[in-house]
């Protein structure tokens, strides 16, 4: 069993945003889209690392929302829909943001953004009157560009669901409640976005529809705050950064009966996360109305027809992305090794999240080693589900570092005893402890290291 090192010393950082920004950008997390031409304004590439990261999120949904239950479906509908689904649901006429513009330095503004009416760019109070801004991306289908092609892009998923309800409810035979459930982009030309990817004017949605019946729809409102609210902390969310927030009656949309918000404790404050909103009938009688077909469901017991009511918990890929980077981030004494310390970054994230999920460290570049380390790499890539990385150059140190840094949950080192005892190291990130395993063991050890717990 190799030497204990002293356990890392670890404070409840709360990083500032432009720290978090250039970790990003140092390790290829996100990188500014467009960068070599000067960038675009608020749009971001997601990296190697980032990709990893995002994607482990929106599987960490899916896997929560629809592999793991019996009543909810998956559905994958298109971005760019017939134009009349915007007018049922309410956006052509009324998904606005209302405008302001500064007389003096011509900046513009989301007036309920703004604190006593001033602007925030130069500090002046003359501005113009509010107007509605409408929030959605307009483009034209087809070789004609007028009014008779105009489509928009979506700028949120739950339309694609509720227009596929009949398709969905019939072709699975689904009694209520049940739910449908969707990742995929969304597109708001928002006055200001800002604050990295928290609003940016292209994101990704993991929304849910869940249609239950009348009557029965504030029960479940309050089993999915209840639920969704637990999926953070599942994964390691901490808990006095997280809140739910009711929405109060003047601040609710025009579709929606209540409202709450899964708020987090963001650099900026408390802002959403998610979502939870209870739709009542709203968008189906729209889509009934709209479209002359009926959207109901046929009551066995009853013998009635209703129409569902929806609970919609609607949360953003790239805001909670965002939020589990920033809630991970420690910087931290650790014992170098050598009686000293020093500062480590290290990204607390839950192993179910981490972009990388274990490092190969062969000690030394070596022909003996090299082929034994390369063994173990093709192992465990081959049992582990996830980013498996190899890496041979530079100190062991500098290499367990770099590791941290991206929240890699275990390092394993191949040593020249190794070679004798067929056995390996894995270092936990969290504590820096080391753990002797037969190589044998150690796609099993891996496994139970890195489950959702
Ligand atoms: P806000 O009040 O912040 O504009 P919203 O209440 O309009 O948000 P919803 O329509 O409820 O947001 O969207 C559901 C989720 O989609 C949000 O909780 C957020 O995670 C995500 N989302 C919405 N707009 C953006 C955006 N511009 N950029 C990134 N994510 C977004």
């Amino acid at each position: 069993m190799p030497d204990q090192p002293a356990k890392p010393t670890t404070h409840d950082s709360a990083p500032r945003m432009e720290t978090i920004v250039s970790l990003c950008k140092r390790r290829g997390f996100i990188f500014q889209s467009s960068e070599i031409y000067g960038g675009a304004a608020s749009t971001w590439d997601y990296g190697p690392l980032g990709v990893e990261l995002k994607r482990n999120v929106k599987n960490a949904w899916w896997r929560s929302m629809v592999l793991d239950r019996d009543d909810i479906v998956g559905l994958d509908a298109a971005i760019l829909m017939a134009p009349q689904v915007w007018v049922a649901s309410g956006h052509v006429a009324a998904f606005t943001d209302p405008l302001v513009e500064c007389k003096s330095c011509h900046a513009r503004h989301r007036a309920d953004h703004l604190k006593n009416n001033t602007c925030p760019n130069c500090g002046g109070k003359d501005l113009t009157e509010a107007r509605n801004f409408n929030l959605m991306f307009k483009t034209n289908m087809g070789p004609m560009e007028d009014s008779s092609s105009v489509v928009y892009l979506r700028p949120e998923t739950a339309q694609g669901i509720f227009v596929n309800f009949e398709n969905v409810m019939t072709t699975t035979r689904r009694k209520l409640p049940f739910g449908i459930g969707q990742i995929g982009k969304a597109f708001r030309n928002e006055i200001t976005p800002g604050n990295f990817t928290f609003r940016t004017r292209e994101f990704e949605q993991m929304e849910m529809e869940f249609f239950c019946k009348p009557g029965t729809d504030e029960q479940w409102h309050k089993y999915w705050l209840e639920e969704r609210f637990n999926w953070y902390l599942k994964l390691g969310m901490r808990k006095d950064k997280l809140r739910l927030r009711h929405h109060e009656k003047d601040e609710l949309a025009h579709y929606a009966k209540g409202c709450a918000d899964v708020e987090y404790l963001f650099p900026m404050g408390w802002s959403e996360l998610e979502g939870i909103a209870n739709r009542a009938d709203f968008d189906l009688t729209q889509h009934a109305k709209h479209s002359g077909k009926k959207l109901e469901y046929f009551d066995e017991e009853t013998k009635e027809r209703v129409v569902p009511y929806v609970i919609e918990p609607s949360g953003g890929a790239d805001r909670g992305t965002l939020a589990f980077l920033i809630d991970s981030y420690r910087e931290e004494m650790a014992p170098t090794g050598e009686g000293k310390e020093e500062t480590r970054i290290v990204l607390r994230i839950h192993p179910a999240l981490a972009p990388v999920k274990v490092a190969i460290l062969p000690l030394s570049k070596n022909e003996k080693l090299t082929p034994l380390a390369k063994d173990v790499l093709k192992a465990v890539r081959g049992s582990i589900d996830g980013l498996v990385q190899y890496d041979d150059a530079q100190s062991i140190g500098r290499r367990y570092r770099r590791q941290d840094e991206i929240g890699t949950p275990a390092c394993v080192t191949v040593d020249f005893e190794s070679l004798e005892d067929n056995a390996v190291t894995i270092r936990d990130r969290d504590t820096m402890t080391q753990m002797r395993v037969k190589i044998l063991d150690l796609v099993s050890t891996l496994k139970e290291k890195l489950a959702i717990k």
